[in-house]
């Protein structure tokens, strides 16, 4: 289905957010007819996007329509939102697995547990799933829901969004900014990491505090993985890395996921999407540098940022390939930072 395309598998999308915004009858269709939205199955066809990284994220009560308002600006601080309840974490955390659960069952796409799994689900023509929670706020503290999220398929965790929770300290939305805020991974925090390792979890460092960045690196034993953020030397957001944190994940052989959100790669810091894509292949350049080859993909933030206007939608992706392309990447790298990069450190991530 995806003939003749450069195939991108992607480290971040919000669409269950999204779809889970919609009235209940109308998910399912969204995503397989399309809509307004970044992301949809004509879209991904279209685009050549065969799978990632799906994210299941609880918003917080306060919203974020003010806050992306007030990321227009170039210069601004906004506070952590509230703690979120347990139950209304593992409520909102199932209602969206239930929605990447039917997404399945509609035959769209796969719940990939195994990178043999994901190549399968790719050569087939169906999107290749992996599911991701954004913020852990659904697991209790003594992790028994960790093993019933795994066995349906969780493969990825995310242990803070920009929020505090019983596992970790988030990092607030600030520019220009260090993500040197709050306190790191409590105890039960180093419990999770040390359990998801056991498991064979990837722990995705985005939205994390400097502390609790620090605290993972010393914690974990897998390859550090970013799945959606940028070079903060660049872009001196609080979301994005700095070197030295850019330097440990290339000691680890880790990866980090070029974010497409504007905030995140525009040098003035504002979510507006009237920018050109040379910026994001400015931050990929430099990450070549610092990770080497192996150590840069993509983790778009569709659905959930505001990204460039020339890939407004999914369905943009290959003019972001021949853009690679103009800019001297070979076609070894373009296949690397498209597809390979991302299933080779999942396969190493999840195996043991
Ligand atoms: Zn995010």
């Amino acid at each position: 289905m995806f003939d003749k395309k450069q195939l991108i598998f992607d480290g971040h999308n919000d669409v269950l957010s999204r779809l889970h915004n919609l009235t209940k009858t109308s998910q399912i269709e969204s995503f397989t007819e399309g809509n307004d939205g970044a992301m949809d199955l004509p879209r991904c066809i279209s685009g050549g996007f065969a799978g990632g990284l799906f994210s299941v994220y609880v918003p917080s009560k306060e919203g974020f329509a003010e806050d992306l308002e007030a990321m227009k600006e170039s210069s601004y601080e906004l506070s952590l939102p509230e703690p979120i309840k347990f139950s209304d974490g593992l409520t909102i955390s199932l209602e969206q697995l239930s929605i990447l659960l039917r997404l399945e069952r509609a035959g769209v796409l796969c719940i990939c547990r195994t990178a043999k799994e994901i190549y399968s689900s790719i050569n087939e023509g169906i999107l290749a799933a992996v599911f991701h929670l954004e913020g852990a706020e659904a697991i209790d503290s003594n992790l028994y829901n960790l093993d019933v999220f795994y066995s349906l398929g969780l493969r990825s965790i995310g242990p803070v969004w920009s929020r505090n929770n019983i596992f970790a300290g988030g990092v607030p939305f600030r520019f220009p900014s260090s993500a040197d805020y709050g306190t790191g991974l409590t105890k039960i925090g180093i419990q999770l990491i040390n359990r998801c390792n056991e498991l064979g979890i990837l722990i995705d460092l985005s939205h994390m505090n400097t502390a609790s960045f620090w605290d993972v690196v010393k914690n974990s034993e897998k390859p550090l993985i970013a799945t959606h953020s940028n070079v903060h030397a660049f872009c001196p957001h609080s979301r994005n890395l700095t070197d030295d944190q850019l330097q440990a994940i290339a000691d680890s052989e880790g990866l980090v996921g070029v974010n497409f959100g504007a905030a995140f790669l525009r040098d003035d810091g504002r979510m507006l999407g009237d920018f050109s894509i040379d910026s994001i292949l400015k931050h990929i350049d430099y990450l070549l540098e610092k990770l080497g080859e192996s150590g840069v993909a993509f983790g778009s933030d569709y659905d959930g940022a505001v990204v460039p206007d020339e890939i407004a939608s999914v369905s943009d992706l290959q003019r972001l390939v021949r853009a690679m392309q103009k800019h001297g990447y070979g076609e070894d790298l373009i296949e690397r930072l498209c597809v390979k990069n991302w299933i080779n450190i999942l396969d190493r991530t999840w195996s043991n």
